[in-house]
């Protein structure tokens, strides 16, 4: 593929539900089969605690997450409805804001660009105070910046990890 009309895209995956380590694996090989699109790296995976509870005060299970950095000739509304996609694929179901998930793709960042579209704000608008986003992602590339927000190891330092674990390479 020709890198010249290709655009690095860093993708966020999370998943609580049905074999979550699967689901991050089934959704690696599934950005890997998007048209015009190569699996650059990623950041293997990580264990994190939900940033909702779950009704009636229970806790959700913890999350396993992931981030992967992508370089793909989509452009990003065609990418975000590839992601929904890959999520329907893989059983999703939104039930409630936040709520436990099967599998979660968001485009964290879509080369340098800015973009407020009502169906996708890029970077992604959650990104900067997310200890499960901001620590694989500097496993991938410490010395990023994020647009509108600042260098990614200034955030991390304003970004308790809470307990997120790394689990190791991602068995692919
Ligand atoms: P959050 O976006 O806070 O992480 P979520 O991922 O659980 O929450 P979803 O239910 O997956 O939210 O997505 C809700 C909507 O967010 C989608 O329908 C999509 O149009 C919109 N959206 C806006 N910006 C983005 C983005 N950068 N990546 C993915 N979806 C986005
Ligand atoms: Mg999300
Ligand atoms: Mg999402």
């Amino acid at each position: 593929m020709s890198a010249d009309n290709a655009t690095k895209v860093f993708i966020g995956l999370g998943s609580n539900l049905d074999d979550p380590r699967r689901q991050i694996q089934r959704a690696l090989h599934a950005l890997a089969e998007l048209p015009g699109t190569r699996v650059l790296k990623d950041s293997g995976l990580y264990l994190s605690k939900p940033m909702l509870a779950d009704t009636n005060s229970q806790t959700q299970a913890d999350y396993c997450n992931a981030v992967a950095l992508i370089e793909t000739e989509l452009e990003p509304l065609e990418l975000l409805e590839q992601l929904q996609q890959i999520e329907q694929a893989q059983g999703r179901v939104r039930k409630k804001h936040w709520g436990p998930r099967s599998i979660d793709l968001d485009i964290l960042l879509y080369g340098e660009q800015v973009m407020h579209h009502e169906r996708l704000t890029v970077p992604h608008p959650g990104m900067h105070q997310r200890e499960f986003v901001l620590y694989p992602l500097q496993r991938i590339d410490s010395t990023l910046e994020i647009p509108g927000r600042g260098m990614l190891n200034e955030l991390i330092k304003n970004c308790p990890d809470k307990g997120l674990k790394y689990l190791g390479a991602i068995e692919v």
